[in-house]
């Protein structure tokens, strides 16, 4: 599979979306994060991906505007928390993410985790922001196999995107491979486990045979295994070495050995066991 910076995946509804993207969660100096998104575009990042919780969408809107590059072509997804979920509340919190990043529409919005009682109708809420044409993609985050279902029993649009949990010690295979027969894209967060895989003696030893990081290593083997991918840094030298994730192939023998790095293990909760009372 030929793949560079700018490849992109097509969602259903043939919108691109990039299949490599900057994460900005917990970046909340302003200027640490105005200096990050500004290196990833320079670098050749063309998706960004924040969320109200994150409280930086004025400074993810400033960026992409001080870059120069024209809004169109970078894809801009934000996400809705989970107390602002249910129908019209849903409405309201995209109206002020909207206000925040100072733009007109948003490449794409998702519910940030399914809250039991409010998840059907954020979604609802979601196909309106895309048949106003607000938003050009739906889609939702941490959603599993079940809560998928219920959502495609009644959604006229079906969610283009799925962001889940996702990398060598958590493969979600049978969420992926749900999500692959109903047209769904993955985008892993955590793509990197926070940092926690990248000691695995497996992944550093495929590093070294590829001459590359721990880190190029786990990206690439997400992008071969059709994942979208949104790592976080704020430091300038691992925004390049992140994007440096095109001029190597893991071979079938490694992407073996990748897969048996699995063990189910979460960074972060699991989303059928959220707290979503604090
Ligand atoms: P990540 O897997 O991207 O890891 C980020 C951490 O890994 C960094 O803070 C740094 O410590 C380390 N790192 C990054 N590049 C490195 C390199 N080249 N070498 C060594 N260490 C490196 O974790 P994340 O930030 O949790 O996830 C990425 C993005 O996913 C977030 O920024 C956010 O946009 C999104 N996210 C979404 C949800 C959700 O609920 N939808 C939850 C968490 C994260």
């Amino acid at each position: 599979m030929f793949l560079n910076i700018q490849s992109t995946k097509t969602l259903t509804n043939g919108i691109e979306m990039p299949r490599f993207g900057l994460g900005v969660y917990k970046m909340t100096e302003r200027d640490e994060t105005l200096q990050a998104i500004d290196k990833a575009l320079k670098v050749g990042y063309r998706a960004i991906d924040t969320a109200s919780l994150y409280g930086n969408e004025v400074e993810v809107g400033e960026a992409i505007r001080y870059s120069g590059i024209k809004r169109e072509d970078i894809f801009v997804t934000t996400k809705v928390w989970n107390t602002d979920q249910g129908y019209d509340a849903t409405l309201r919190a995209f109206e002020v993410s909207l206000k925040n990043l100072n733009m007109d529409y948003l490449d794409l919005y998702l519910t940030h985790w399914a809250v039991p009682e409010t998840f059907e109708e954020t979604y609802r809420a979601i196909e309106r922001l895309y048949d106003e044409k607000l938003i050009r993609a739906t889609g939702v985050s941490n959603h599993h196999e079940h809560h998928l279902q219920k959502l495609l029993s009644k959604a006229n649009i079906a969610p283009m995107v799925n962001q889940v949990e996702l990398h060598p010690y958590l493969q979600q295979e049978a969420l992926k491979a749900f999500c692959a027969e109903h047209e769904i894209a993955v985008t892993a967060w955590s793509p990197l486990g926070r940092g926690g895989v990248l000691d695995n003696p497996t992944i550093l030893e495929i590093a070294q045979e590829l001459g590359k990081s721990a880190a190029q290593v786990v990206l690439r083997w997400h992008l071969q295994k059709d994942t979208l991918i949104i790592p976080k840094s704020v430091t300038p030298s691992r925004i390049e070495e992140n994007a440096q994730i095109y001029d190597f192939e893991l071979t079938q023998a490694q992407m073996d050995q990748m897969t048996t790095l699995n063990r189910n293990h979460r960074f972060g909760q699991d989303p059928d066991n959220f707290k979503f009372n604090f």
